[in-house]
């Protein structure tokens, strides 16, 4: 197999671009996809100053080293969930600085046992909500905040196609339309507080960023959460690579046709959301008070 563009040998074969890529060309075809994906959904300015959510894992990491390859203004945000299985979040804590310091970027630490009172794991039994559930809250809640007190004007997050696809299948299936709504490669701002939200590897597959990851020597945590064991969103991931693997495309087409249809059935939806300021830190919610300020408050009279 040949490189389409030097003739060398080819480590990749894209099967959904019909494309065959060397080492040496795979590194600048990725790093000029995102930037047309950044310019189709009009997701970055120049001049704009970009929080990058990160991980620790290998695709919001690769994430930050392309948005810092094109030369966009970057600070990183890593929030500290206190989950101790195997070391989880310290490791996790410890790959994000190392790649900070490579990279000479901030990298801004939130350490959620410190800000609640409780790890992700204690806000589980105390709220009684699925662990996915609360951390998700959580973690968007300290994103939206974090890029607002440290005026960043886009918040970056690492999401891939399989993420993506995964995400949608779950909720096509339940038809949850307040979810399917909110699903989109970039979310803009609005008045309220809630800061532009974007997703540069949208397009891209988890073979995809993990072979960058590689190729540039990225050091990531490989092991996963521990929460994410036996969860729904890596059964549909299973269940659409089988898909990919018989028509190979059908991941891209089946979100492509989602976000070039959704304004068709979900109209109505849009207009019915509206946004308030929480009565107690300020932070767009549909309540009067937000739902991390309840769970704060839960955890308070818990410990007290
Ligand atoms: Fe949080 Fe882990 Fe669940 Fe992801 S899998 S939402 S990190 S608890
Ligand atoms: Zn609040």
């Amino acid at each position: 197999m040949k490189c389409r563009k030097c003739g060398g040998k080819a480590v990749v074969n894209l099967r959904e671009h019909r494309l065959s890529l060397c080492k040496g060309c795979y590194i600048p075809w990725f790093v000029d996809y995102t930037e047309k994906t950044i310019k189709k959904f009009r997701m970055i300015d120049r001049g704009d100053r970009v929080l990058v959510a990160v991980s620790g894992g290998k695709d919001s990491l690769a994430l930050w080293d392309v948005l810092n390859e094109l030369g966009y203004e970057t600070f990183g945000l890593y929030i500290h969930l206190g989950i101790d299985y195997d070391g989880y979040s310290d490791v996790s804590l410890q790959k994000s600085k190392q790649f900070a310091e490579r990279i000479g970027r901030e990298l801004v630490i939130v350490d959620v046992e410190k800000e609640v009172g409780a790890g992700i794991p204690e806000l589980r039994g105390i709220t009684r909500r699925p662990v996915c559930s609360v951390c998700g809250m959580t973690k968007r809640y300290y994103m939206n905040r974090i890029a607002m007190e440290l005026g960043a004007s886009v918040l970056a997050t690492g999401h891939n196609l399989d993420d993506e696809v995964s995400q949608l299948l779950g909720n096509v299936l339940n038809w949850n339309m307040d979810y399917l709504i909110q699903q989109s490669p970039v979310l803009p701002a609005k008045e309220e507080g809630l800061k532009k939200k974007v997703k540069p590897f949208c397009y891209f597959t988890e073979k995809q960023t993990l072979l960058y990851t590689l190729l540039r020597n990225i050091d990531y945590v490989e092991m996963e959460c521990p929460f994410s064991v036996g969860a729904t969103s890596i059964f549909n991931k299973d269940i659409l690579n089988q898909l990919e693997h018989r028509s190979p495309g059908i991941k891209r087409r089946f979100y492509d046709g989602f976000l070039n249809n959704k304004h068709l059935f979900l109209k109505d939806v849009v207009n019915a959301i509206s946004l308030k300021n929480c009565s107690n830190c300020g932070m767009p919610t549909v309540n009067e008070v937000c739902s991390f300020c309840k769970t704060r408050e839960r955890v308070r009279s818990v410990v007290q």
